[in-house]
Parts: C-alpha cells; sequence; structure tokens
C-alpha cells in the first residue's frame, strides 16, 4: 500500500489523480491533501479519502475545514501555511508526493518532499523552471526520483530507455520532439489577439486544465516553460529540444536516437494517463482514459512555432541561456502578467510585452542559492506590477 500526499488536490490535475487513486484502493491509501481556499471541496475529499492530513493555505480556510470535520467521524487533522505543507511533503509515512500546485506557491513544499528521499510526481513545472539546477541537485544527494506528470515530459519519459532516470545525462539519442498544440489562437489573425478575453484564452481545444496554464498555452509561455523543464529533466539544452506545432494532441512527444529511429508516446490527451503511469511505475495501472481511435482522428500535422506570434517561446529560451535566476523572473512576470490578464487589467498581447520589459530591468544573478531564487521571484513580481500600475 503505498502512501500518497497530494500537493494542490483540488486542482485539474489534483481531482485527476483522485479520480486514479479511486479505482485502485488496494494499492494507494491518500495520506495528505491540501488545496489554498476551496474549503469545499476540501472536505468533500476528506470524507471521501479520509486522509490523514488535510493542509489549507491559511488559518482562516483551516479554522472553517475544521469546524466541517469536527462534525464527522473522520479523524483527519488540519494544518494551515508552508509548515503545513512542508510536514506533509517530507513525513516519514508518506511514500509519493503529487506536486501539482500551480505556480512558485509549489516550490517549498516539492523542495521539502524531494529533500526527504521521496518519489515526486512533478506537475508543478514552475517549481523546475525557477530553481533547476537546484532542485535536480537535491533531488541526487536525497535519492528523490522524479517522475515527470506534464503529457510531454511524460512521453519522453516513457521514450528513453528502460533504466533511465530523470537527470542522468542523454545517450545515443539526437533530439527530443516536444510538441504542442498551440493553444486556442494558433490561427487568429494577429491583429485580433489583442481583443481576446480571459475565457477566450482559458477555452484549450484539447485539454481541460486550470486557468492560468490555460493561458500559458495561448501565449505559448506554456511550452517555453516545458522546453526549460525538458533541460533540466533530461539533463541537455535548448539546442536539443525541437517544439513541434501538433494542433491534434495525440502524440504527447518524441525522442530521436543516432541512428534515425523516432520514438513516440500517444494516446488521448487526458492526464490521467500520465498520472497513472506515474502512481503506478514501474508497472502500468488502468487509468480509466479511453482508447485512442486513430480512424477518426485519421491525420496528424505538425509544423514550426510562429515565433512572431508566440514571443514567450523566444523569451523563454533567452532566460535559459542567461543561466542563473533569470528563469525564476521569467516565471515570476510570467505569473504576474497571467493574473493581470486574467483579472483584465492588461491586455492578452501584452503579457509577453510586460515580461520582456521586466527581464530587461532585472539583472539576473549566477550561481544561485535558494534564497537569491526567492528574492529575484520578489523582485519581478513587483516590478511587473508597477509597470502594469504605470500602464506598461
Ligand atoms: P489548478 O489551478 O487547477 O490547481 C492548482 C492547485 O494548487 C489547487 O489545488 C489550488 O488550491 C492549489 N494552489 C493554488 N495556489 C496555491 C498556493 N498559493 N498555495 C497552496 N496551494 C495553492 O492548476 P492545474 O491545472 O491542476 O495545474 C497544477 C500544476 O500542474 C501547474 O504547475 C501546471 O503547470 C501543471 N500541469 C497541469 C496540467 C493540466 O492538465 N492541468 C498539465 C501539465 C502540467
Ligand atoms: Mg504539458
Amino acid at each position: 500500500m503505498k502512501q500518497i500526499t497530494v500537493l494542490g488536490a483540488t486542482g485539474s490535475i489534483g481531482l485527476s489523480t483522485l479520480d486514479v487513486i479511486s479505482s485502485h484502493r488496494d494499492k494507494f491509501s491518500v495520506f495528505a491533501l491540501t488545496a489554498n481556499t476551496n474549503v469545499e471541496e476540501m472536505f468533500r475529499q476528506c470524507c471521501e479519502f479520509s486522509p490523514r492530513y488535510a493542509v489549507m493555505s491559511c488559518d482562516e480556510s483551516a479554522n472553517q475545514l475544521r469546524k466541517l470535520v469536527e462534525k464527522t467521524q473522520l479523524d483527519t487533522e488540519i494544518l494551515s501555511g508552508k509548515k503545513g505543507l512542508e510536514t506533509v511533503s517530507e513525513h516519514s509515512g508518506v511514500d509519493v508526493v503529487m506536486a501539482a500546485i500551480v505556480g512558485a506557491a509549489g516550490l517549498r513544499p516539492t523542495l521539502a518532499a524531494v529533500n526527504a528521499g521521496k518519489r515526486i510526481l512533478l506537475a508543478n513545472k514552475e517549481a523546475l523552471v525557477m530553481a533547476g539546477s537546484l532542485f535536480m541537485a537535491a533531488a541526487k544527494e536525497a535519492g528523490a526520483e522524479i517522475l515527470p506528470i506534464d503529457s510531454e515530459h511524460n512521453a519522453i519519459y516513457q521514450c528513453l530507455p528502460t533504466g533511465y532516470r530523470s537527470g542522468m545525462p542523454l545517450k545515443h539519442i539526437r533530439r527530443i520532439l516536444l510538441t504542442a498544440s498551440g493553444g486556442p489562437f494558433r490561427d487568429m489573425p494577429l491583429a485580433e489577439l489583442a481583443n481576446v478575453t480571459p475565457d477566450q484564452a482559458c477555452k484549450h481545444p484539447n485539454w481541460s486544465m486550470g486557468r492560468k496554464i490555460s493561458v500559458d498555452s495561448a501565449t505559448m509561455m506554456n511550452k517555453g516553460l516545458e522546453l526549460i523543464e525538458a533541460c533540466w529533466l533530461f539533463d541537455t539544452n535548448p539546442e536539443n529540444v525541437e517544439v513541434h506545432v501538433h494542433p491534434e494532441s495525440i502524440i504527447h512527444s518524441m525522442v530521436e536516437y543516432d541512428d534515425g529511429s523516432v520514438l513516440a508516446q500517444m494516446g488521448c490527451p487526458d492526464m490521467r494517463t500520465p498520472i497513472a503511469y506515474g502512481l503506478g511505475w514501474p508497472e502500468r495501472i488502468e487509468s480509466g482514459v479511453s482508447s485512442l481511435d486513430l480512424f477518426k482522428v485519421a491525420q496528424l500535422n505538425f509544423e514550426k512555432p510562429d515565433e512572431q506570434r508566440f514571443p514567450c517561446l523566444r523569451l523563454a529560451a533567452e532566460a535559459y541561456r542567461k543561466g542563473g535566476t533569470a528563469c525564476a523572473i521569467l516565471n515570476a512576470a510570467n505569473e504576474v502578467a497571467v493574473d493581470a490578464f486574467l483579472n483584465n487589467r492588461i491586455r492578452f498581447d501584452q503579457i509577453a510585452t510586460l515580461i520582456e520589459s521586466v527581464m530587461a530591468l532585472i539583472v539576473p544573478r549566477q550561481q544561485p542559492s535558494f534564497d537569491m531564487i526567492f528574492e529575484d521571484d520578489l523582485a519581478a513580481r513587483a516590478k511587473a506590477e508597477e509597470l502594469i500600475d504605470q500602464g506598461l
């Protein structure tokens, strides 16, 4: 029986994780669940999975949840804040941590799990983008296994030789072919991009996801973050990773070997496949995902990304090349920009402009410590807010 902590249990990945777990009660037991402020959903999950701990971000939400739990037979202990998140990530009773908090908020608890040598199912790509070098070094030192859950990285992992583990150098591999759907605005006339609404941006053609990653997919910053994520997970560099826009989202990514063989992982676009892969690893378990009907799909298309339409891809590659805290600055500026767009404070096309300005104004520092990463993350957020207040 594996004991699982689900960080970000009320989100899109969290819900899919619990869906897979619910059909394998003989294999997995929920040790802890965490959420930001959604007390109602967390209470429902506590009733269904009887975790030992439930963690809410603030005391107020924790108190509300505690009152609800006290009226039941449950003996779930309610914790709150950063300390609570770290407790359930590094606890000796935990085997596997699903890291599915969105954004920079996921870094500390995921790192706590890494330092405790847990098996990490990594969905929270922002943690790796911010602190890739230190994160991977910490995993190596603690013997923590990182299984990628992001569908592309999970696909790449599946296409790598048996025995390959995250962080090892690639052998006999020419390149990684990272696929991207191109998001909802791939074909929209460029002039119209200025007027798109948050709801349009969050309506992804193939995947159902949280709002932040949906906007990232629409700007293709998601692919930029994934490019950086791939470089850290597979110890490579952007020159060896080629983005292929593949609007059907059936091939989740590919690996090309020295002999010219290209291996692809395919399937219906449903995150329960990579989640089940991570939960079951090294075995395969049922995910609840339906079979791929290639007769219905009929065609698979590929095109090069349009750099004019998607400047975020270039910004991400630039940040990776700059190194040091540059990716943390990129990520922080992006988080503020996406939030501002979702709250109608800036236009869609201003997301990239804002990130580029922040990157030009804050000089990244090399060979950073975690403290320096968090400092530059904060500095980038403050600068982004300042620029928004000034009208960019
Ligand atoms: P989501 O917004 O649906 O869920 C986020 C979860 O994090 C929620 O449970 C929320 O309560 C929690 N959370 C948010 N802010 C928090 C904070 N400050 N402190 C503590 N908890 C907080 O997001 P999602 O779509 O499930 O994505 C989660 C992560 O997985 C992201 O990093 C995303 O890039 C990655 N990912 C998601 C998908 C997908 O299909 N949704 C695919 C690949 C990767
Ligand atoms: Mg992805």
